[in-house]
């Protein structure tokens, strides 16, 4: 694992773009784009793109497009466009009019490819794409020449014009590229430009049976929009000669494509066609599954835009692909909710407590603070009475040493309430299950009455005839292994306890009306948000976002204290 650090995120793209400034090399201009293909719902991958590129332009007080890069016809487009445009905003930003479709350039990409053509830069090539590949040799052998390569260009106008009117098969020519078979580049290999298929686009329809391949259509895209840096991942560093090609070979506006190193992290995938299996055969809920590293699954789970623009800073950007680590991701939230989030309570594992000598018909109203770190939360009252409920766990009959709950005989603190002593276990006749305590309370030791005596514990609680039914969803990594891509089938290697639903978890009434997405930490177990799909008013259903303990900033300390040792210091 490894990270890089914040220092590193005043980025190499900015200094590229500072000295483009001093230069004078775009007229001052800074002008990026945000390019997804709408094959599948944006992850938090391209969030860091995202932030990359509207950050940047943000920063220079430039402008930035979204690009809905549609070379590629496919049947379920809509949906994702509508996906990527929410997600895009939610993230907090706005492309203004901007909003381009590669589809919208095909008239264009058309005629520079006819262009190409007139300039004996392309030819129509009646290979089939298996004798392609053969073709194109490999890395350590030039490739060869096709035998269509030398058409006229009558021929080839002639051709390609037909290819465009429907004459011919899919697979049955293309249109390549003609630059240099024993580049040592394999992309320059006279690539093709432009494929048959008889296909509907989304946007098109039926007008084109011809469509222009990615590394033909990014460029003319980038250039006609005016754009002055495109940023990409590195795998299309060896793209980039052939990106300068194209906008060279037609003499028009030329962008400069500028490559970082894309976000993997640990105990995840990311690949879209990877998520979109998990969708299709059912091992998640649907693409805002809260496991899933979607946006639309982290904005479920709870996390909240600002935290993933942090995260996204503090991973920085740089040349050479890491591996981050999701405690980091965890840490984002729990620090953006740190404050912000009241602090509540809910048991979700309820054992039944009796306070013996408290009266049966008494209610109290208790005072309880929202968030002692933040009193502009303010505070809320706390309905208590005889019988309430604490979790399972904070009760052991025979409990260690340095076990600071209840157990026979001994004390505790009721969180905003009284101190309280166990004095009699009850017990199922014939499991022998523990199922109620009985206690006694202290009167004198109500919270913030002056003088009132401490123990060590204090532990959670609920009042039973007050408290809210709900249902709560713990979540755990997707997958078991750091690293699922290594794996033979990436699937094999899904966690069987990633989600576990507790559906009789009580809540302090105050939240029996929790708005959907409303964002809450529970004392003890970590930060909550009430599902956004699920969760009905009078029927919570809560998800946990994280729980409270920051593996993160555990291996900050640790990192730090080896750095001192080290250097002694
Ligand atoms: P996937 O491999 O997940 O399908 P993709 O690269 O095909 O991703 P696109 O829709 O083409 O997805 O990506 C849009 C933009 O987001 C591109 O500029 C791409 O480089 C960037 N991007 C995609 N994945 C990541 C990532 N993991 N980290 C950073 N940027 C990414
Ligand atoms: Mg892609």
């Amino acid at each position: 694992m490894s990270i890089a650090s914040s220092e590193l995120s005043a980025n190499f793209i900015h200094n590229i773009i500072n000295q483009d400034l001093e230069t004078n090399k775009y007229g001052g201009r800074v002008h990026t784009r945000f390019p997804p293909e709408p094959n599948g719902y944006l992850h938090i991958g391209h969030a860091k793109s995202i932030c990359l590129n509207f950050g940047t332009a943000e920063k220079y007080g430039g402008l930035c497009n979204l690009r809905f890069d549609d070379t590629n016809p496919a049947k379920e487009e809509v949906e994702y466009v509508q996906s990527i445009m929410r997600d895009v905003r939610w993230l907090g930003f706005d492309w203004g009019d901007r909003l381009y479709y590669a589809s919208d350039f095909f008239e264009q990409m058309y005629e520079y490819a006819e262009q190409l053509i007139k300039a004996g830069k392309a030819y129509v090539c009646d290979l089939s794409p298996e004798e392609i590949r053969e073709y194109r040799g490999t890395l350590t052998e030039p490739g060869r020449e096709s035998p269509y390569r030398n058409r006229s260009v009558e021929e080839n106008l002639d051709l390609f014009r037909r290819m465009r009117a429907g004459e011919f098969p899919d697979g049955s020519r293309v249109l390549r590229a003609k630059i240099d078979m024993a580049s040592g580049n394999l992309n320059m290999r006279d690539p093709v430009i432009y494929r048959i298929m008889h296909a509907e686009h989304h946007r098109t329809g039926d007008r084109w049976c011809i469509y222009p391949m990615y590394d033909y259509a990014h460029p003319i895209s980038d250039s006609i929009e005016g754009v002055t840096h495109s940023i990409c991942t590195c795998e299309f560093e060896d793209h980039r000669p052939l990106y300068d090609w194209v906008l060279d070979e037609l003499g028009i506006y030329h962008p400069q494509q500028i490559e970082f190193a894309r976000l993997n992290l640990n105990y995840t995938v990311m690949s879209k066609r990877k998520l979109r299996q998990l969708v299709e055969q059912g091992y998640v809920g649907g693409w805002d599954d809260p496991r899933m590293p979607t946006i639309s699954g982290l904005r479920r789970r709870g996390y909240t835009p600002e935290a993933i623009r942090d995260f996204c800073e503090r991973i920085g950007v740089a040349k050479c692909e890491s591996v981050v680590d999701i405690a980091l991701l965890e840490h984002c939230i729990r620090e953006d909710l740190n404050l912000k989030a009241p602090r509540v309570m809910a048991v979700l594992r309820p054992l039944k407590v009796v306070i013996e000598n408290y009266p049966e018909d008494r209610v109290e109203e208790l005072e309880g603070e929202l968030n002692p770190e933040n009193p502009a939360l303010g505070s809320r009252r706390i309905p208590f009475s005889r019988e309430i409920y604490i979790e399972r766990d904070d009760f052991m009959e025979n409990p260690p040493k340095k076990f600071f709950r209840l157990s026979p005989g001994s004390e505790v603190r009721l969180k905003h309430a009284y101190i309280i002593k166990c004095v009699r276990v009850i017990r199922d006749e014939k499991t022998g299950e523990v199922i109620e305590l009985r206690c006694t309370f202290d009167p004198e030791t109500r919270s913030g009455l002056p003088g009132a005596r401490k123990v060590k514990g204090t532990l959670h609680w609920v009042s039973a005839q007050h408290a809210v039914k709900a249902e709560v969803r713990l979540y755990e990594n997707l997958f078991t292994k750091e690293n699922p891509d290594e794996e033979e089938d990436f699937k094999s290697c899904i966690n069987p306890d990633s989600l576990k639903v507790l559906d009789s978890c009580l809540l302090e009434p105050g939240l029996a009306d929790a708005e959907p997405g409303a964002r809450y930490q529970f004392i003890r177990h970590g930060y909550f948000c009430a599902d956004l799909v699920d969760s009905k008013k009078g029927a919570p259903v809560f998800n946990r976002i994280v729980p409270l303990k920051d593996s993160w900033a555990k291996i900050m300390r640790a990192e730090q204290e080896k750095r001192q040792a080290a250097y002694g210091s």
